[in-house]
C-alpha cells in the first residue's frame, strides 16, 4: 500500500494571481511607528492637485481623504520607494523601518 503524498499549500501562479493574492504572500512586522510621513500637510491640502502618492502605491498605503491630506497605512508598505519619487512637491518623508521591522517576502 503506498503512502499518501504530503499536502503542499497552494502558491498563486504569477500570471493568475490578483494583487490581493500577491500581497497575501508578503509578511510585515509592525514597528509601532510610521516610517512614512508628510513634510508639510498644507501642501497636500492646498497645493497638490494630482495626489500621485495615492496613485502610485501598489499596496494602497496612501489614501485620499476629504480635506486633502492623505492617510498613511504604513504597516502595509512594501518599501518600494515609489511614493517618495512620485510626489511632485517632494513632500514625502521616507525612511526604512527600524531594524528587524517592515516587510519580508515568503517566496524569494
Ligand atoms: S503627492 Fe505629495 S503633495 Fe500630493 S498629496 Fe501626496 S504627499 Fe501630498
Ligand atoms: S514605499 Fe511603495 S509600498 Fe511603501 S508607501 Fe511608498 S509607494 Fe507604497
Amino acid at each position: 500500500m503506498s503512502k499518501a503524498a504530503p499536502s503542499v499549500p497552494d502558491t498563486p501562479q504569477p500570471e493568475d494571481a490578483s494583487i490581493e493574492d500577491r500581497l497575501y504572500t508578503v509578511k510585515y512586522k509592525d514597528s509601532g511607528e510610521s516610517h512614512l510621513g508628510i513634510e508639510v500637510p498644507g501642501i497636500c491640502a492646498e497645493t497638490c492637485t494630482t495626489y500621485e502618492c495615492t496613485n502610485v502605491c501598489p499596496a494602497d498605503v496612501w489614501r485620499a481623504e476629504e480635506g486633502g491630506v492623505p492617510t498613511i497605512a504604513y504597516e502595509n508598505c512594501l518599501e518600494c520607494g515609489s511614493c517618495r519619487f512620485a510626489c511632485p512637491h517632494g513632500n514625502v518623508e521616507w525612511e526604512y523601518p527600524t531594524t528587524g521591522n517592515g516587510v519580508s517576502y515568503k517566496h524569494g
